[in-house]
């Protein structure tokens, strides 16, 4: 079994920041990442608030400047996930994908996870159920509850519905078009990011209210790009799979082209405008909100936390702790911060 004094889990800024700042001490961390290293800053186009970088810099090239720390500081990620978690006789004891590990403190650095789409892309919520037992034929159900979960989601080329752009497999998107559902800061992101780096020819977001929920800077920025639209009063319904030949009818207003090759977004209906539109779109990104990422931690420990929290034994740092407060030099900030209580903490125990 593998003991160490520390365990961080997730390598993104704040897990990294805390790493970074344990082996200053001399204190040697054993750093979990389940997916890559970097986390979620490796979808940003530009980050413009992380100080020293005066004309901003892109999420990847920030998180190779943050590999190199990693290097410099001799600490290697081990890249397996944490799935269960529990403290029992003073010990944290850690399930991972690469066995069992133990210590004595536990860092939670697991960010956040996206609110998946099937939370409100489902029939029930249709504002015309009549309309909407007639488009369950036009869509393969099993299909969309398999597409939305994301930890479902089929690893290869042909995915189509995406939740962070980092995810998109490496291949030429030029002439294609992407659909974004959502509009905040994360969903103009990723559409300037699309145009200005992945060369798409055209992207489509879709927002359910009539205001961008973004920095005003990012929507002016989006605009000028002449490739990105920002449909406002739009909710998405239903996703179908690219339709073939033989699907093809007509229902009411919805109607099925023929010989598709692209996914179809079906317009919900609202009170005042009841006609459904149909959209097609080679690709999907949602980015509806995202939640915090505690899904590893057990009933037991749930209960125990704040006391845990308040023997300076668990920490909750960056993403995961901050609420709507999700930026990365908190993130980093919140590293530092653990690993100097930790630093004392340490201090204490094995006087
Ligand atoms: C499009 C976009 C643009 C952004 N732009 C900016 C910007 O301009 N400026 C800025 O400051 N911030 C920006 N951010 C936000 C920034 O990326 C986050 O605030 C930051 O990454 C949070 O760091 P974190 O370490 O707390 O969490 P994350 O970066 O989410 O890292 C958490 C890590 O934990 C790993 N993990 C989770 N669970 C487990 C497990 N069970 N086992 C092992 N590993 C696990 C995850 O895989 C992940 O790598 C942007 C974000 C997005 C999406």
């Amino acid at each position: 079994m593998n003991h160490s004094k520390v365990a961080i889990i997730g390598a993104g800024p704040a897990g990294i920041s805390c790493a970074v700042q344990l082996k200053r001490y001399g204190i040697e961390p054993v750093l979990f990442e389940k997916k890559q290293i970097g986390g979620l800053l490796r979808n940003a186009n530009l980050v413009e608030n992380y100080l020293g970088f005066e004309n901003g810099i892109s999420g990847k090239d920030l998180v190779e400047k943050f590999k190199t720390n990693l290097k410099i500081s001799d600490i290697t990620p081990i890249l397996s996930e944490v799935k269960k978690i529990s403290f029992t006789e003073g010990i944290f004891r850690l399930e991972t994908t690469n066995g069992l590990f133990t210590s004595k403190i536990l860092v939670i650095a697991s960010g956040t996870k996206p609110r998946e789409l099937n939370t409100f892309c489902h029939l029930k919520h249709s504002c015309h159920p009549e309309r909407s037992k007639g488009s369950v034929q036009l869509i393969n159900t099993t299909t969309v509850q398999k597409w939305t979960d994301s930890s479902a989601m089929p690893q290869n080329d042909n995915k189509k519905i995406f939740y962070e752009i980092a995810d998109l497999p490496k291949k030429d998107y030029s002439g294609k078009k992407f659909a974004i559902i959502g509009a905040g800061d994360t969903a103009f992101d990723y559409a300037i990011n699309l145009v200005n780096n992945y060369k798409v020819s055209e992207v489509v977001i879709l927002n359910r209210s009539d205001k961008a929920k973004c920095l005003p800077l990012l929507e002016k920025r989006a605009e000028e790009t002449g490739k990105i639209k920002h449909i406002k009063n739009i909710q998405v319904d239903l996703i179908s799979q690219p339709v073939i030949a033989s699907d093809q009818r007509e229902r009411g207003n919805l109607s099925i082209v023929k010989n598709s090759q692209s996914i179809r977004l079906l317009r919900r209906c609202t009170p005042r405008n009841d006609d459904s539109i149909i959209m097609d779109t080679d690709y999907i990104i949602v980015a509806i909100g995202r939640e915090e990422n505690r899904d590893f931690l057990n009933e037991n420990l749930t209960k125990n936390s704040s006391d845990l929290q308040n023997q300076e034994l668990l920490y909750f740092i960056g993403d995961v702790a901050n609420g709507s407060y999700r930026q990365s030099s908190i993130a980093t900030g919140d590293g530092i911060k653990a690993a100097m209580k930790i630093n004392s903490k340490i201090n204490t125990i094995y006087l």
